[in-house]
């Protein structure tokens, strides 16, 4: 029988994130947003600030105190990030500035150094640009073909055209883990597997997945997996690419400089082993400090509590949604994780996030760096609900009063 996590002390975990005691435009604010960026707590502001005023030296370089104070405080993050997600090593962790660059840093490999003319890369429907735009330029430079798994019309990946485009022999799945519009939780292990069956690669973006539930690289047995620090309760411009120890040994390096290199003369040079292959340049050792602090934050809480409290507060909001009658929920997921997004009937929703904000409350409106996806619902836009373990209940109905007000708003000026 499953264990029922210990429950989070709501009032306790709010005290650490001091911004949530801001009041925005006069009223308090209902921040339901996380799906772009999350709040940053004392623990981690504090673990910043003391890098700043106590061990401020670049890493890797120097011999002197402060450099291998510095050095160690990063390496010391990759071998807690390698735990967290149960890769076999450290040297499996490469530090970006966010997913986004890692995504870019693999396409940009392939792209140099595997994809021929007439390959094929696969990716989803579903993707954020961020996991589709660089795997376009990647197969527009090695002239390589983009296949796309299209997405059902409750909001699914469509695994039998998965399986059928997967037979076409593809270097490379790139999928995400939890849609950043609909919250489709895709089988993660099954296409893994499926994937693995005929000999393809895959990478997860879980950018989105990393709140929701264990992200294990061993049991995924992904060849690649990034996510984004900021939205794991780390500072912004920090992020991670894993990738298995023997699938980083053969992919060429996408950046050079310092820091990347095992010798050069004035013509060429060799390259370090990986992780160092992978990261040219300084890296930015206070957001990976903030990075190292925020799991170990997270770690205190509890995972199972947030995980657990991320789907009660997805699965409110989405209930109290579906109870009113004025607005389309985008797909039906069976299994939702973080985001619910929808349209109130004759709004744009634009104006829609425009007017919640009056009222204190922080959605996302726009496309959500998914065009293909919102256009695979024959929609432009969309508004995008996405709290945290650190909302209330009374937070999503303030977002439930506004609806209501700006309903009844809309009906006057009809
Ligand atoms: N993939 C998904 C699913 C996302 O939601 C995001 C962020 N919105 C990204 C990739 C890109 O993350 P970042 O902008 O932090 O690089």
């Amino acid at each position: 029988m499953m264990e029922t996590p210990a429950q989070l002390d709501i009032e306790a975990v709010r005290r650490d994130f001091p911004i949530l005691s801001r009041q925005v435009h006069g009223r308090p604010l209902s921040y339901l947003d996380n799906g772009a960026t999350a709040f940053v707590p004392e623990a981690v502001l504090a673990a910043v600030g003391e890098q700043y005023r106590a061990y401020q030296a670049n890493v890797h370089r120097g011999v002197h105190y402060l450099s291998e104070q510095s050095t160690a405080r990063v390496e010391r993050v990759r071998q807690q990030v390698a735990d967290f997600l149960n890769a076999e090593a450290p040297e499996e962790i490469i530090f970006t500035s966010g997913a986004t660059e890692s995504i870019n840093l693999v396409a940009r490999a392939f792209a140099d150094g595997i994809l021929k003319p007439r390959d094929r890369l696969l990716v989803t429907e579903m993707e954020h640009h961020s996991n589709l735009v660089p795997w376009q330029e990647a197969c527009r430079r090695a002239g390589a073909a983009l296949d796309v798994v299209p997405v059902t019309d409750a909001g699914e990946l469509d695994i039998e055209e998965l399986l059928r485009l997967l037979d076409a022999g593809p270097r490379l799945l790139a999928v995400t883990w939890v849609s950043n519009v609909l919250g489709t939780v895709n089988p993660l292990p099954q296409i893994v597997r499926m994937a693995h069956a005929v000999g393809c690669p895959v990478l997860i973006d879980a950018a989105q997945a990393m709140r929701h539930g264990p992200v294990d690289v061993r049991s995924l047995d992904c060849d690649f997996l990034c996510f984004s620090g900021h939205k794991m309760m780390a500072p912004t411009g920090v992020g991670v690419l894993y990738g298995k120890r023997r699938r980083l040994e053969r992919l060429p390096p996408a950046a050079f400089g310092g820091g990347m290199i095992d010798e050069v003369d004035t013509q060429r040079a060799t390259w370090a082993e990986p992780p160092f292959k992978f990261e040219a340049g300084t890296p930015n050792i206070t957001g990976i400090v903030g990075l190292g602090a925020a799991l170990e934050y997270l770690q205190s809480l509890g995972l199972p509590a947030v995980y657990a409290r991320e789907a009660e507060l997805i699965a409110y909001a989405e209930a109290q949604l579906q109870e009113r009658g004025d607005l389309d929920i985008l797909g039906a997921p069976a299994r939702r994780a973080g985001a619910v997004s929808f349209n109130l009937r004759g709004l744009s929703p634009y104006d829609v996030a425009k007017l919640l904000d009056q009222l204190g409350v922080a959605v996302r409106s726009g496309h959500h760096c998914a065009q293909p996806l919102l256009a695979r619902f024959g929609l432009t836009g969309a508004v995008r609900v996405t709290p945290a373990f650190y909302n209330t209940r009374e937070e999503i109905d303030a977002l439930m009063d506004g609806l209501d007000r700006i309903a009844a708003l809309s009906q006057r000026s009809l």
